[in-house]
């Protein structure tokens, strides 16, 4: 059995008007203030780079990026996860948007959320380009969803498999063929 790539669930062209959409919002929530994206490597890459193209001149924008990974199943309430890579800069007294590729149980979420808010950030927003069903371990709205989608494993713009397929422009089911 090889693992190969099955239809496309996202076209490039819904992936770009829905950023587009969510570019513009954040631009109307955060006018006449600076934002601070913070990007949760490695995933929300793309993303992140077209969410920034999408705010306007006039919002000041800074990012930095952290990487973690997560110890424990989302079936237990003792994951948690360890700092890769940490932000560069200070948060404190900043307006925080988390950015993630896709939010599925929400633990990974939760911790970064919980960290960052325990650095004295005014604000922390969340914007994620996914959104699977059972999000039942992050209890907080999400602020700014791209897509909500079936509960499939999917990969491209910015998602992998194996660290592969990161470079698809579209979003795409994983499939088992034959
Ligand atoms: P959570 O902690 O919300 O369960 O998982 C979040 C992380 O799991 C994401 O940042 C991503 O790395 C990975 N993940 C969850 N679902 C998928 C999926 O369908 N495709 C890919 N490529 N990664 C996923």
């Amino acid at each position: 059995m090889t693992t190969g790539l099955g239809t496309v669930l996202i076209s490039e062209g819904e992936i770009r008007r829905r950023i587009a959409e969510i570019g513009r919002q954040i631009s109307k929530d955060y006018a006449g203030r600076t934002v601070t994206l913070v990007g949760i490597l490695k995933g929300s890459f793309m993303f992140l780079a077209d969410v920034i193209r999408a705010i306007s001149l006039e919002t000041p924008v800074e990012v930095d990026f952290m990487s973690v990974s997560s110890y424990g199943d989302a079936t237990t309430t003792s994951g948690t996860v360890h700092i890769e890579k940490d932000l560069g800069i200070s948060i404190d007294g900043k307006d925080v948007i988390i950015v993630e590729d896709i939010v599925d149980t929400g633990l990974t979420l939760l911790h970064v959320y919980n960290i960052l808010s325990a650095r004295g950030a005014r604000s922390l927003r969340v914007a994620t380009l996914l959104e699977k069903p059972g999000k039942s371990r992050y209890d907080r709205p999400l602020d700014y969803v791209g897509f909500k989608i079936p509960n499939k494993f999917v990969v491209g713009f910015g998602l992998d498999y194996a660290q592969r397929y990161r470079n698809l422009p579209d979003i795409r089911v994983l499939d088992d063929e034959a």
